[in-house]
């Protein structure tokens, strides 16, 4: 599979590339050329297939030849060997709402479906065989702890984390600076989400730096963790007798989102794609009005959306403009130079065949994650509480399907102040209270931080 990007159709690099480098030349997002689209009987014959053969089909479309679909089976199957679910995720019926619990894994949220496959990925790529390989990441708060637990301890590999300081969840924050070893670093920057990522990028866009450290990333811009994102929704699907569904989102970059829009693009029958926001609403507004606007983010209740420039919107743009890199680029721009870019009304309208957006206040949160525990006494956490009050609103709910982002431990003092009950932790994180962290605190400025990794990277 060859792969272009956003603002460069004319740009044909392989999966390994795509993969290590994570963000564009020029900053746009990669794309495969094209998308395989599964017919009917194709449907059918993978409808039959446990969750790692399903997801070892789908994902191998977009690796080839990079990876055979035997390594990618068992690195898949290694990948997922520790969760809770030997299917990896849990699909049940909890009053009217259809739950699908995508936080098994060793962390506590979803981002471990992706993490734990793109782990193995480095090892049989062997990318990091002769040159060390530094891999740097902005969290949102569930990002850090699941790339550290994927790539603790690997051989010639050091991660360096970057989280906005005292914004995440206690417990979110105690799974980064806990469970790391010698090889990862967490930074704590003191700014938000936004400039982490921002960091991130403009690292990237630095060639000079950017090679020095053999620099690589896995935030959810990175193409691979959108495809191992898929799986679940055809799974899901699946179980459903491939009923007409919709999903209901919680969204923050649009990653998780997204890859239920490229479900949709390789066949599969979906309905509708819910975005739920919560007072960050960007995405929101954008899909409501076509103004794409960042303003000041705020600190809420669903800290892992706590996030105004929602970067993989940029590779649904794509599409709406016909796949013209040049006016993704001007948009961009715009963006850049004037603070926002607007939609048109056709444009809107193409958006909001496959999706619809919703935003949920903290107040809301609060609401829903009390009512859901008196009521079906089922404790949800507040991104998951974003996904189901948004479900409500569009009705339906029967053939919706919510999807459960993250354990409500990592969030106890919010489901504390909602229910006035004490969420257990799971067994791995019993006495996370007590044990020591290890993080050190930043400016939010490039320069600092760009030194701190070059001072750090040849430690070991
Ligand atoms: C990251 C995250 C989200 C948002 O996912 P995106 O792919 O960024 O839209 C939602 N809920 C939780 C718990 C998360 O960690």
């Amino acid at each position: 599979m060859k792969y272009f990007s956003t603002r460069d159709k004319n740009l044909r690099l392989n999966f390994k590339d795509i993969f290590l480098r994570g963000l564009a030349p020029g900053g746009g997002l990669f794309l495969p050329i094209e998308i395989k689209k599964y017919n009917d009987k194709e449907l059918e014959e993978l409808s039959k297939l446990s969750y790692v053969d399903l997801a070892t089909e789908i994902i191998s479309n977009f690796c080839v030849p990079d990876l055979s679909k035997k390594n990618l089976n068992s690195l898949i199957k290694n990948a997922y060997k520790n969760f809770d679910d030997s299917e990896v995720v849990t699909i049940k019926k909890i009053g009217n709402t259809n739950l699908l619990e995508l936080y098994n894994g060793p962390t506590l949220a979803f981002k471990d479906i992706a993490m734990q496959v793109i782990g193995n990925m480095y090892d049989e790529l062997k990318v990091a065989e002769k040159n060390k390989v530094n891999i740097v990441v902005a969290t949102s708060g569930d990002t850090g702890s699941a790339a550290i637990s994927s790539l603790n301890e690997r051989k010639n590999i050091n991660v360096f984390i970057l989280h906005p300081y005292n914004k995440i969840s206690n417990i979110q924050r105690r799974i980064m600076t806990t469970i790391g070893s010698d090889n990862i670093y967490n930074i704590a920057i003191k700014g938000n989400f936004d400039d982490c990522q921002k960091i991130v990028k403009d690292m990237f866009e630095d060639n000079e730096f950017r090679k020095k450290i053999n620099m690589s990333g896995v935030n959810s811009i990175n193409w691979a963790r959108i495809i191992c994102q898929i799986v679940y929704y055809f799974f899901t699907s699946f179980k459903f007798s491939r009923k007409k569904l919709n999903f209901s989102v919680p969204t923050g970059n649009f990653g998780d989102v997204y890859a239920g829009y490229i479900a949709k693009k390789m066949g599969l029958s979906i309905n509708k794609l819910i975005v739920a926001t919560n007072e960050n609403d960007i995405l929101q507004r954008a899909i409501n009005s076509g103004e794409y606007k960042p303003s000041i983010v705020k600190n809420s209740l669903s800290p892992s959306m706590d996030i105004q420039i929602s970067s993989n919107f940029e590779r649904l743009l794509f599409d709406v403009v016909n796949y013209d890199d040049k006016k993704v680029m001007s948009l961009m721009k715009n963006l850049s130079t004037e603070g926002s870019f607007q939609l048109k009304e056709e444009e809107i309208n193409i958006i909001k065949k496959d999706f619809e957006a919703v935003k949920i206040t903290d107040e809301e949160t609060l609401k829903i994650i009390k009512d859901f525990e008196n009521k079906e006494n089922f404790i949800i956490d507040p991104h998951t509480a974003t996904a189901v009050g948004a479900s409500k609103k569009i009705k339906n709910e029967n053939d919706t399907i919510v999807l459960g982002t993250a354990h409500p431990f990592k969030f106890l003092e919010t489901i504390k102040k909602a229910t006035g009950k004490v969420v257990e932790p799971p067994k791995q994180f019993s006495n996370i209270l007590d044990k020591k962290e290890k993080f050190d605190i930043l400016e939010n400025n490039i320069s600092e931080i760009k030194k701190y990794i070059l001072g750090k990277e040849n430690e070991n």
